[in-house]
């Protein structure tokens, strides 16, 4: 459960003090959040070869469907709003979470990819 946590405070998964993301991103000054390259605790490289983080788009991906289909199933089944609202409601949370979402599918990423030696 402490590594879930670990994922989602987006902590470096080899000492998990160092912070993986220096900027967090501002959406509303289209800022997208700034990587470290290293830890800044233990030095440990984030990117492990050129192109790493490629898979993440794949993990990015994931998590959207799943928000989708979860705020469409809260939206349309259990509230009863209709059609329209339903996909500008979805179309609005995604473009919020969109930061997010960049900085929970990189975690997830490296932290699939750690083996603790
Ligand atoms: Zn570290």
């Amino acid at each position: 459960m402490s590594s879930v946590l670990q994922v989602l405070k987006c902590k470096c998964p080899n000492c998990k003090k160092g912070n993986i993301f220096s900027n967090l991103g501002n959406l509303l000054f289209f800022r997208a959040p700034k990587m470290n390259s290293t830890c800044n605790t233990c030095n440990f490289k984030f990117e492990k070869e050129p192109g790493f983080f490629f898979g993440a788009m794949f993990v990015s991906y994931a998590l959207v469907v799943a928000e989708m289909v979860a705020s469409v199933v809260l939206l349309r089944f259990l509230l009863g709003l209709s059609f329209v609202y339903v996909i500008a409601s979805v179309l609005i949370m995604v473009l919020l979470l969109s930061t997010f979402n960049f900085r929970i599918s990189r975690s997830i990423w490296i932290y699939m990819f750690y083996k603790n030696n």
